[in-house]
């Protein structure tokens, strides 16, 4: 009998559990994971934040979906990895050996590194621990920073100003995302976020946080200027969770590198999900990720793997639709370039594949609520943003992932003023018929 042991709760661990369970139902399968809660919805953070979403309905998982499983749960913190052994180390000194074993343990905020930052009332948001504790903060008329760039930094902005919070958003760059998003679409965020009552201050920078008590009060921007707070939220960056890979040997490098069966350089170890790097055939380069859909994929492709099948896991063109400032936008392929001062490294919610500057030329449409560009190669949509309207998200996904030719509407995309939408929808509907 195989045993196969997991370490984390996350998305990308229990998608692995399922496809091993398909695969193998005699087998041993054990979980261990240092959440309380298991595994929830980490997107849905968000809109439990603004209170769109009752916490109950972040969980995917009920009783009986646990008990399919047929998975020993452990809540506890793995300690080592012992690959001589093959035996994993918890921190209640419990040993579990494994014949595969899965490390699907994601990835973590940067931590703030300015003085005052281990003052009570300094938040990031990587658990639903840190939400429940940044709801407990966020009552109606209190003074809030927010800094940071990417999904979450906006979201946290978003979410406390829900709740009747005044939040003042720090941003070190002079707009919004700008490694992803252009001029025109960071000042559509931005207005919004001005719309939502959020004060931003560009080019700003915290340099200390100050407090009473042990509590925050305030801060001293760079620029001399002091800003008083009850609280800090912040998210700077991610960083994948890659010590215990380290400590066995395993082959790092920003993430645990891994083939396209999810496996590491260690034989019978294997790794999934926001801790993986992986091997990108659009750039040849293994890439980070921190995006939900690919995290599950990864962790399904790792699980068969580890039961025995051999179907490797291709990485697809990135994708993510989320909401930026309450406005609906789907991100594909690639569409930025540069670097974020905000952000060091990878943002939640965000793909390396994103940046590669790619050899293209752009045709953009709409205004404020109903945006579209597009990044053109010379035969190709290579990546494309699409805010507000998303009548044709679906299709720009199909035409960016399968390098539909795109030559019959290439010039009109670039006529100044084209309506690019209705080309786009006009080529979509007889590209289908065809
Ligand atoms: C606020 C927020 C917003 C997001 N927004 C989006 C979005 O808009 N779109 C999108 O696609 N994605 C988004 N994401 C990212 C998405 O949630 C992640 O890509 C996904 O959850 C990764 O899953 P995972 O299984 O790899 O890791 P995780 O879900 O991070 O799970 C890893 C688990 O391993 C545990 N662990 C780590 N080390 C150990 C150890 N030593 N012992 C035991 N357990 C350990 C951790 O505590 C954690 O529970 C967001 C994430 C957050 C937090």
């Amino acid at each position: 009998m195989t045993r196969y042991v997991i370490i984390g709760t996350g998305v990308s661990a229990i998608a692995a559990a399922e496809a091993i369970r398909l695969a193998d139902s005699q087998g041993e399968l054990s979980i261990v994971g240092d959440d309380p809660f298991i595994y929830y919805s980490r997107p849905g953070l968000a809109y439990y934040l603004t209170g769109e979403l009752p916490e109950k309905w972040l969980f995917p998982y009920q009783k009986d979906d646990y008990q399919k499983l047929r998975a020993k749960i452990f809540t506890a913190s793995v300690h080592r990895i012992l690959p001589a052994e093959k035996t994993i180390l918890l921190d209640n000194a419990v040993r579990l050996p494994y014949d595969r074993l899965l490390i699907a343990t994601g990835a973590q905020a940067l931590p703030l590194k300015i003085p005052g930052a281990d003052l009570n009332g300094v938040y990031k948001l990587d658990h639903l621990t840190d939400a429940r504790a940044l709801l407990s903060n966020a009552k109606r008329g209190r003074n809030a920073l927010v800094t940071g760039g990417g999904i979450t930094a906006l979201e946290l902005a978003e979410g406390l100003a829900a709740r009747g919070v005044n939040v003042q958003y720090i941003l070190r760059s002079e707009r919004y995302w700008p490694n992803v998003l252009d001029e025109s679409e960071s000042r559509i965020i931005e207005r919004r976020l001005h719309h939502d009552g959020i004060q931003i201050h560009h080019k700003s920078e915290i340099a200390e946080i100050f407090g009473k008590n042990g509590r925050v009060s305030g801060a001293h921007l760079t620029d001399g200027r002091q800003l008083r707070a009850d609280f800090l939220a912040y998210a700077i960056g991610i960083t994948p969770r890659i010590s215990l890979a380290q400590q066995a040997g395993i082959t790092c490098e920003r993430g645990i590198v891994v083939d396209e069966f999810m496996q590491t350089s260690q034989p019978d170890i294997f790794a999934a999900g926001d801790v993986a790097q992986v091997y990108d055939p659009a750039s040849g380069k293994h890439t980070l990720n921190s995006l939900w859909t690919p995290a599950r994929e990864q962790g399904y492709a790792a699980g068969r793997s580890m039961s025995g099948g051999k179907q490797p896991y291709l990485k697809p063109v990135a994708f993510n639709v989320t909401r930026l400032a309450g406005l609906t936008t789907t991100i594909i392929g690639t569409v930025g370039g540069g670097s974020d001062p905000d952000l060091l490294g990878i943002a939640r919610g965000d793909s390396e594949t994103w940046r590669q500057v790619p050899d293209a030329i752009l045709a953009q449409d709409g205004f404020e609520v109903n945006h579209m560009r597009l990044m053109l190669g010379e035969k190709h949509i290579v990546g494309a943003i699409v805010m507000g309207d998303q009548k044709l998200s679906s299709a720009l996904q199909a035409i960016v992932r399968d390098k539909i030719d795109i030559s019959p509407i290439h010039s009109a995309l670039l006529t100044p003023n084209a309506r690019i939408a209705d080309i786009l929808a006009g080529f979509w509907s007889g590209n289908r018929v065809n």
